[in-house]
């Protein structure tokens, strides 16, 4: 029988409570134990997906085509455990299911339908849905925060869930900030305290504390949250800002004991832990032999987390290369009228990644425009791509007015348009060509040499594609269609070979990288912008 691992947070948000779950899969699996990932949030919308990337950050897709949290993102590349749509659920989704099944009428035979017992009941049955027989541990996440209203069934659900499963088949972890007070020079626990108060109001004891701080906390502190908070002296676990990477994160919550109190409490046979992998790889964080310059040029550049996968997967690639990899974080509006040389020179790649939306697409193309004239390694994703087919049109093939009908209907050129399946549709929220699609590379290509593979998969959330009727004329104008759907129908990469590197894909890599295994088309970008670095630096000492 499965275990139950339930971490909650408390005091405030964005204390990382993702990047904690993740930790703990990740340590989990390195002790042998099979594991999966849940997250539950609050809000109303049946998914992210059609939610702003200012609300909302990124919106991470699974293979499944489902638009998830992007703490999901977190989770696969911590761990190994498989993602599907049932690792997400939000308030939205879990009521559209049972107002669906009140609709239908056979349910709930007649009855009041109310939040306890059918909305718990169904929040339950999608914990108990991860907890298949050949699973040790479902580590649920519960978005927000507790005190928040909007939690409060979530926090009810795994209340009772530990009657029905057992007290001793399920953990609560409880993560909160310990701030530190400037004027008085100390830490403080009473916020903590209070959080952990309003839990047990709810009936919950946390079993575990992590506690988020920049100081280390003192004996003391731990002995009186441990007193006040009713929770073990040893189960008070601090948890400090890190140095370097978020890839530290589980290497200090080992320091602090926490795998072995996680197998302790809830009775695991597992494996000494070995995370051998992951210390090596911290070190090569750690200690970079080169660095990198990359501009990314998109529209949602003040908002941090609004391509988080794109920036970790930079990241990756820099530990694959032994570079540090510098971006530099560009709103494409800035790059309009002539500005590209002051904007961008000196950077050693480029990286135009997706978006939707008029604003700034003619800074994106400017910025694609002075990568392939300058010879700087150029990467487009999705948005990335159309506005590189654009950029190509327009400069290549004279087509003055080239451009997606996304962003001028009424264009003579509709490089990027609309295919039929997507042209009558009005609905929003899981319309989108989305999830994991096969696509066939042509031999020779860089995607080819990238991947080492005939056939590879990627994952996909966009509803424009690149206009079949222009392929002639961009062929015989040099430039490569080096990845297609199986069918040959869909234009999945497209190369100019008069280039460095220059590659533009309509998929998103960034959803399949690792930090163990950097996905091999950022890789080998980062590749070429190193090289052209070190060019750069060998003809500077050369002069
Ligand atoms: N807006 C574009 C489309 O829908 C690109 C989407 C994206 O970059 N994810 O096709």
């Amino acid at each position: 029988m499965a275990k139950h691992i339930f971490v909650t947070g408390g005091v405030v948000s964005s204390l990382g409570k993702g990047l904690t779950c993740a930790s703990i899969g990740m340590l989990l699996e390195h002790r042998n134990l099979r594991v999966r990932l849940q997250k539950f949030d609050p809000y109303i919308n049946v998914d992210p997906g059609t939610m702003s990337p200012y609300q909302h950050g990124e919106v991470y897709v699974l293979d499944d085509g489902s638009e998830t949290d992007l703490d999901l993102g977190h989770y696969e590349r911590f761990t190994n455990a498989p993602l599907t749509r049932e690792c997400n659920y939000t308030t939205g989704k879990i009521y559209l299911s049972v107002i669906q099944k009140e609709r239908e009428g056979k349910y709930y035979e007649g009855r009041t339908v109310q939040v306890i017992p059918h909305v718990t009941d169904e929040i339950k049955a999608a914990v108990l849905r991860l907890a298949d027989d050949d699973v040790d541990v479902v580590i649920t996440e519960i978005g927000g925060t507790v005190g928040d209203i909007e939690s409060l069934p979530f926090l009810e659900a795994i209340r009772q869930f530990a009657l029905e499963v057992g007290r001793e088949n399920c953990l609560y972890i409880h993560l909160t900030l310990v701030p530190y007070l400037k004027a008085a020079a100390e830490l403080k626990t009473k916020p903590t305290q209070h959080s952990v108060g309003a839990l047990r109001q709810i009936g919950i004891q946390p079993d575990i504390l992590i506690c988020r701080t920049e100081h280390p906390i003192s004996s003391e502190d731990k002995d009186k949250m441990a007193l006040f908070c009713n929770v073990d002296r040893k189960a008070v676990i601090e948890e400090r800002d890190k140095e370097y990477s978020i890839y530290e994160v589980p290497l200090s919550l080992v320091s602090n004991g926490l795998d072995e109190i996680l197998v302790k409490r809830l009775g695991l046979k597992s494996a000494a832990l070995d995370i051998t992998d992951w210390r090596d790889l911290v070190d090569r964080v750690r200690h970079p032999d080169h660095e990198v310059t990359i501009a990314v040029v998109g529209k949602y550049m003040k908002h941090r987390d609004a391509y988080k996968s794109v920036y970790e997967s930079l990241d990756h690639a820099g530990i694959a290369n032994k570079s540090r990899v510098v971006v530099r974080r560009i709103e494409a509006e800035e790059v309009t009228g002539g500005g590209a040389d002051a904007i961008l020179g000196g950077v050693d790649g480029i990286l135009v990644p997706g978006g939707f939306g008029m604003r700034g697409v003619e800074g994106k193309i400017e910025a694609i425009r002075y990568a392939r004239k300058k010879n700087i390694p150029f990467f487009g994703i999705c948005l990335g791509m159309q506005c590189a087919t654009v950029e190509f049109a327009r400069s290549m093939l004279n087509l003055d007015d080239a451009n997606s009908t996304e962003f001028d209907k009424s264009t003579q050129s509709p490089v990027i348009s609309l295919m039929e399946d997507q042209a009558y549709v009005n609905q929003r929220g899981g319309t989108m060509r989305l999830g994991s699609w096969p696509c066939n590379l042509t031999p020779g290509s860089l995607a080819h040499k990238a991947y080492g593979a005939d056939l590879i998969h990627e994952r996909h959330r966009h509803r424009y594609e690149f206009n079949n009727s222009y392929r002639k004329a961009f062929e015989e104008n040099g430039f490569r269609l080096t990845g297609m759907s199986p069918d040959g129908s869909l234009v999945e990469i497209i190369e100019w070979p008069n280039h460095p590197w220059f590659l533009a894909v309509q998929f998103h890599p960034e959803f399949k990288s690792k930090p163990t295994k950097s996905h091999p088309l950022f890789r080998d970008f980062i590749a070429a912008a190193l090289e052209r670095r070190e060019g750069n630096r060998a003809e500077a000492d050369s002069r």
